[in-house]
């Protein structure tokens, strides 16, 4: 199996019926960083930029964030490569940004709520991100949004950097891709509206499941509930794809489902364009995903998200992995 799925890695992932399926890896840390070989990927589907701001005693500065975005984009060559803004706040925590103590951080002050509210060090960062888009396919991507306005001010704040870098006559990517993570029922549930002006959407799965099954991603005792085969979300997800797509966006998914054996013909199904997974499982992943008939797939999906049954759903599911071989 191994050597199978290490023959994949380099080719491009196509169903046997000839749907393309972009398979990235996951990256947000030193190791992840100087181990990262784009020829083993079709790209990177989110570099979380958390690790900037977690090892350092106060905010990292332009031209040092600039400089790993930068080397980053010359490592990816020409594939591309989507930097995720900041996404503090919940189980992540900085001491030098003095955040309130929350009782519920899962719903509280995190992500795009702190850059919004923080202009300056959103400003930074989305500085260090247009600038970057020089060297590579660089593409960039907001967290936890679960309204239009969010979005647009995000993108207003963008516009901003801009105007500041043309002030300063440094050069960046002028028509940087933005696109944002769908990881709120809010967000599903607007999917066709923020669809219309983004360029690609990535479902956040791990906090997609969360915030869909109310149940902490990080508690132990309700983890049983914590399904990626609630059949809440595997809709949810379903819904995506539709308003994606009815409005000619890409669509990816970039929590740990999307490496998850057992599910991927059905991503193959709903059509999703691109696999955000940890560098080791992109040979399975493009395995898999080669053995898929989307056409096939696209019946049985159908007849398994109605079915209402999670235990149903997963034995049909792993049947059906059962026959790829
Ligand atoms: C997610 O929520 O699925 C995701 C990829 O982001 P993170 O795990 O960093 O919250
Ligand atoms: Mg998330």
């Amino acid at each position: 199996r191994e050597s199978l799925y290490a023959e994949c890695r380099a080719k491009p992932a196509r169903t046997r019926d000839g749907f393309s399926v972009r398979v990235d890896v996951n990256s947000g840390d030193k190791e992840s960083i100087e181990t990262f070989n784009a020829d083993e990927c079709d790209g990177v589907g989110l570099f979380r930029t958390e690790f900037l701001y977690m090892g350092q005693k106060d905010y990292p500065s332009e031209e040092f964030q600039f400089e790993v975005y930068r080397g980053m984009a010359e490592k990816a060559g020409g594939k591309e490569l989507i930097i995720r803004t900041l996404d503090i706040g919940g189980d992540k925590q900085l001491d030098y940004m003095d955040l309130p103590k929350e009782s519920n951080p899962f719903l509280g002050f995190r992500a795009i709520r702190i850059c919004l509210s923080r202009p300056e060090l959103f400003q930074t960062q989305l500085r260090a991100i247009l600038r970057a888009g020089v060297y590579g396919n660089v593409k960039i991507m907001f967290p936890m949004i679960v309204n239009l306005e969010e979005l647009l001010q995000a993108k207003s704040q963008l516009e901003a950097a801009k105007r500041e870098l043309d002030g300063r006559q440094i050069a960046y990517r002028r028509d940087i891709p933005v696109g944002i993570m769908v990881e709120t029922p809010a967000a599903v549930l607007l999917s066709d509206i923020l669809a219309k002006h983004v360029s690609f959407f990535s479902i956040g799965s791990n906090d997609l499941i969360q915030y869909t099954t109310a149940t902490d991603r990080m508690n132990e005792k309700v983890q049983y509930l914590y399904d990626s085969c609630n059949l809440s979300v595997l809709r949810s997800i379903r819904m995506v794809c539709r308003n994606a797509h009815a409005n000619g966006v890409q669509v990816g998914i970039c929590g740990e489902t999307a490496s998850e054996p057992r599910l991927i013909p059905l991503w193959c199904a709903l059509g999703v364009d691109e696999l955000s997974v940890a560098p080791p499982l992109v040979g399975r992943t493009k395995y898999i995903v080669g053995q898929v008939s989307k056409k096939e797939m696209e019946e049985r999906t159908e007849k398994l998200l109605a079915s209402g049954s999670i235990p149903e759903a997963k034995q049909e599911l792993s049947g059906i992995l059962g026959e790829l071989g």
